[in-house]
């Protein structure tokens, strides 16, 4: 997802469809975030991944990215 920390509902849409895919495909993954590996100092992919899994594809308001806002 390209951006910060808030994505275009669109940007979400798409990663729901995506990690719906490759959990069929690949059904043992364990689906973490770059940020949560040992030893890594990055912040991407800038939200709390176990958090976005356990909401089920409802994103919070301030995580959306409002489309009048693209210049920031
Ligand atoms: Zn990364």
């Amino acid at each position: 997802m390209i951006g910060t920390d808030r994505f275009a509902l669109e940007q979400w849409q798409a990663l729901d469809e995506l990690v719906a895919k490759l959990r069929k495909r690949y059904p043992s993954a364990k689906i973490m975030g770059h940020r949560d590996l040992p030893d890594v100092h990055k912040t991407c992919p800038g939200f709390d991944v176990a958090a976005w899994l356990a909401r089920e594809g409802n994103v919070p308001e301030e995580l959306v990215l409002d489309p009048a806002d693209t210049d920031t």
